[in-house]
C-alpha cells in the first residue's frame, strides 16, 4: 500500500530544481518502475513526489564526433535501444538495453531514473563506464559533471547532493580500433542479471593493447572495475590465455554476496567465465 504523498508536476527544468529545493521530504520520479516497487513495499514514503518524466528539456539523445553522445536523463531505455546513431557508434550500449527487463519496462524506465537507483545489479552502468562516460547532475545552485565511476557511492547510494538532479550522461566517441562488449547472465530472460561484465579494448597500430576497462555487475556494492587485470593486459597482443588470467583475476577481486539466486562462490566463477568471454569480444571486435 503507497502512502500519501503531494504531487509535484514541473513543466521546465528551472520548475524541477525550483520545486526541489523548496521541498523537503521529496522523491523525484520519473519512469517509476523502481521507485513505485520501494513505495508500494513501504520501504519509503516521501511526503511529496516530484513528477520530472515530462520535462522535455531532459528527453533527447545527441551525437557529435566531437562532444560524442549525450543523452539526456529522461530517456528512455527504449528511446537510446531505438536510436540510429547508439546503433551506429555504441552498439555495445544497444545490446545491453535489448536484454534490459521487457519492452514495457523500456518504454517507461528513464536512463536518468536506472543511474540515480544505484542498484548494483543495473545493467546500463557497467557498459557506460567502460565508454569511458560522465555524467552531468545539477541543482537550483548550479550543474555539475563527474565521471560515472565516481557517481556510485554505495548499495542504492549515489554521489547526488540533496536538491540535485541527473541531468545527462555523456560517452566519448570510442577511439579508433577499440572494441566493447557486455553480457549478464540471468536465470530469467530479461531480468536482473545474477552478475554481468562489461569490457572495452582499444589497440595500437601494431595490434597490442593501448587500452582497456572491465567492470563488473552487481559484483559488489558498486560497478567495479579491475584495474589489476586492466593493466595485465596493456601492451600485449591478443592471446586467450591472458583472457584467461584476467578472469581469474576478477573472480578474485570481487565482492559479490550470496543470495537466493546464487552463492558467493558461484557468482566468482561466473565473473571469472564472463570477463573472459567479453574481453575475447571486445578485441575481436576492435580488430575489426
Ligand atoms: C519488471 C522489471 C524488470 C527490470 N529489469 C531490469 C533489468 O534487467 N536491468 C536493469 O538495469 N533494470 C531493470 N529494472 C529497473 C528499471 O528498469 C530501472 O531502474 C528504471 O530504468 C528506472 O527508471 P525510472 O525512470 O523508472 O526511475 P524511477 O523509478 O522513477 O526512479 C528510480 C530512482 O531514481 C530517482 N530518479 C529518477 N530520475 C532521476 C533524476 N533524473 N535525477 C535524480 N534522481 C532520479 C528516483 O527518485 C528513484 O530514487 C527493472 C524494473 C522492473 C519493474
Amino acid at each position: 500500500m503507497i502512502s500519501d504523498f503531494n504531487y509535484l508536476k514541473p513543466g521546465t527544468l528551472k520548475e524541477a530544481l525550483a520545486m526541489f529545493a523548496e521541498h523537503d521530504d521529496c522523491k523525484v520520479i520519473c519512469g517509476g518502475q523502481s521507485l513505485l516497487i520501494i513505495m508500494r513495499q513501504g520501504m519509503i514514503a516521501p511526503e511529496y513526489l516530484l513528477d520530472i518524466k515530462h520535462v522535455k528539456e531532459l528527453d533527447y539523445i545527441k551525437f557529435d564526433k566531437n562532444d560524442g553522445l549525450k543523452i539526456g536523463a529522461t530517456t528512455t531505455h527504449r528511446s537510446i535501444e531505438k536510436s540510429d546513431v547508439v546503433k551506429k557508434n555504441y552498439p555495445a550500449l544497444v545490446a545491453m538495453e535489448n536484454k534490459l527487463a521487457s519492452i514495457q519496462v523500456r518504454n517507461w524506465g528513464t536512463i536518468g531514473g536506472n543511474l540515480a537507483h544505484a542498484d548494483p545489479a543495473g545493467d546500463p552502468a557497467p557498459v557506460l563506464i567502460a565508454l569511458k562516460a560522465d555524467i552531468k547532475v545539477g541543482s537550483a545552485k548550479g550543474d555539475r559533471a563527474m565521471s560515472l565511476e565516481d557517481f556510485f557511492v554505495d548499495y542504492f547510494e549515489t554521489a547526488l547532493d540533496k536538491g540535485e538532479l541527473v541531468l545527462e550522461v555523456q560517452v566519448p566517441l570510442p577511439e579508433p580500433k577499440t572494441g566493447a562488449a557486455y553480457q549478464k547472465f540471468n536465470l530469467l530472460e530479461s531480468d536482473m542479471g545474477v552478475v554481468a561484465v562489461a569490457a572495452s579494448v582499444t589497440l595500437n597500430g601494431g595490434g597490442k593493447c593501448k587500452d582497456a576497462r572491465i567492470i563488473l555487475g552487481n559484483a559488489g556494492p558498486t560497478p567495479k572495475r579491475v584495474k589489476r587485470a586492466e593493466e595485465l593486459l596493456v601492451g600485449k597482443a591478443y592471446d586467450e590465455g591472458l583472457f584467461a588470467e584476467a578472469g581469474k583475476i576478477a573472480s578474485e577481486d570481487c565482492e559479490p554476496v550470496a543470495d537466493i539466486h546464487a552463492s558467493e562462490e558461484h557468482r566468482r566463477h561466473l565473473l571469472g567465465v564472463l570477463t573472459k568471454r567479453m574481453l575475447k569480444q571486445a578485441w575481436e571486435q576492435a580488430r575489426g
